[in-house]
């Protein structure tokens, strides 16, 4: 890219969450291949953020090329209104069989966010279709479901964009995050203002939505399986549906294929996406019971009220199936508990480190939380200097490699991560 590139992407681009006055500086990639992020000045750097969960198999993967080749050959797109085809229907048939037995209708749609947006909807919709006034979702603190106005109305009220959109977000009912950490003994009292929340309002509330086991953008925090548990059991009794966001912790990331499963339960409807397609389109997918299918297309509407334009995209749907396809061969429990013990030999240890407040581990995923906010230039600028792609966010480095990562690539990561934190000037005053 010629400087006049890297000057127009300044003055007129925009990146996430960012300023078009006083822009963080962007690195130019022009290529990526297994777990290496190619810079265009020719460094390469070991990538420890799968683009945001996604590119669970790394970049570039032969099978994944190959898959997408041979259907652009057949169709990149053809509408999904009145019109079906082979990859959808490998793709949903695949979904329905590896995700929790009731959850067996499909909806595709075109990423995270608005797969969170149908599956509220779809909530919605059934309380209309049996006659109950049910607008409410009810949801913990520290969450984030995407950026979309649905969305964003049940992620943290704090943490988020709540006060920026004051008086147009729906209200919802936000219970204390969870506090018990993934390997803490369970204490029965975390629960107590969900419980709480729930008893109160169940007769208002139309669904639970919540991220299972790891809440990932509003803090990178795990918590108690007992909690998810609890959590399904007050769903039940109350009669509310349970929405799983498994956007993030899908296919692999947690050292089980769903994160639900760490508690054996099962949501009314469960929401997939990132990591959906191996980091290659944008695909998501918003999975539910027949009974709520059922119940919503017996309602008024008759139908369920949402069609994308690109819904179904062939293209996107045959790399998702490739994508299914490695991770069915089974490497993945291997790879995640690898990476997991890698990750806890080299990140635990930083707990003594007087500028961390707590270090953890779960699955394929490291997180570091410091005691002050990282300057964003300045570490960015660091961690490239060390030969790795690592984007932390407040007070929070994290790291969720490609499965396909090896121990050298991997230690070049966290050791990355240790020598940062020697460094002062990377971090900002309290
Ligand atoms: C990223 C994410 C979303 C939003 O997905 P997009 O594809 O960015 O719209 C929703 N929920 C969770 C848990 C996520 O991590």
């Amino acid at each position: 890219m010629t400087p006049a590139d890297i000057a127009f992407d300044r003055e007129h681009i925009w990146h996430p969450y960012t300023s078009m006055t006083e822009p963080l500086p962007c690195y130019p990639v022009v290529a990526a291949r297994g777990t290496d992020l190619q810079l265009e000045d020719g460094r390469t750097l070991v990538d420890g953020m799968s683009s945001w969960w996604a590119a669970i198999h790394g970049y570039n993967h032969p099978r994944l090329n190959q898959a997408m080749q041979a259907q652009i050959e057949q169709m990149s797109h053809v509408m999904f209104g009145g019109i079906t085809h082979p990859p959808a229907v490998a793709l949903c048939r695949k979904l329905v069989a590896m995700t929790p037995a009731p959850l067996e209708c499909v909806f595709l749609a075109d990423s995270g966010s608005v797969a969170v947006e149908v599956a509220m909807k779809m909530a919605l919709q059934y309380w209309q279709a049996r006659g109950a006034k049910r607008q409410r979702f009810l949801t913990l603190r520290r969450g984030y479901h995407g950026d979309t106005f649905a969305a964003m109305s049940v992620c943290d009220p704090h943490n988020s964009m709540h006060s920026l959109y004051q008086g147009y977000l729906p209200s919802h009912l936000f219970a204390a995050a969870p506090t018990c950490g993934f390997e803490e003994t369970w204490r029965e009292e975390d629960i107590a203002s969900f419980s709480t929340l729930i008893a109160q309002h169940a007769d208002s509330l139309a669904a639970v939505i919540l991220e299972p086991i790891v809440q990932g953008a509003g803090g990178m925090r795990f918590y108690h399986p007992e909690y998810l548990k609890c959590v399904k059991a007050l769903c039940d009794r109350h009669g509310i549906l349970l929405i799983a966001d498994e956007i993030a912790t899908g296919f692999g990331r947690t050292g089980k294929l769903f994160a639900c499963e760490h508690a054996a339960i099962s949501p009314d409807i469960m929401c997939v996406g990132k990591a959906l397609t191996g980091g290659t389109m944008t695909l998501s997918a918003t999975l539910t019971t027949r009974d709520v299918a059922d119940t919503i297309s017996q309602g008024s509407a008759r139908c369920f009220m949402h069609g994308p334009t690109f819904m179904g995209n062939p293209l996107a749907c045959a790399v998702a199936n490739e994508s299914l396809a490695l991770l069915q061969e089974n490497q993945w429990p291997q790879q995640v508990a690898a990476i997991e013990r890698q990750l806890r030999a080299a990140l635990l240890p930083l707990r003594e480190h007087p500028r961390v407040a707590d270090a953890r581990v779960l699955g394929a995923i490291g997180v570091v939380e410091c005691r002050q906010a990282v300057n964003m230039a300045a570490i960015q600028q660091f961690f490239v200097s060390q030969g790795v792609w690592i984007r932390p966010f407040g007070k929070l480095i994290y790291l969720m490699p490609p499965y396909i990562i090896d121990t050298t690539a991997l230690a070049r990561l966290t050791r990355a991560i240790a020598e940062a934190l020697v460094r002062p000037d990377l971090f900002l005053e309290n």
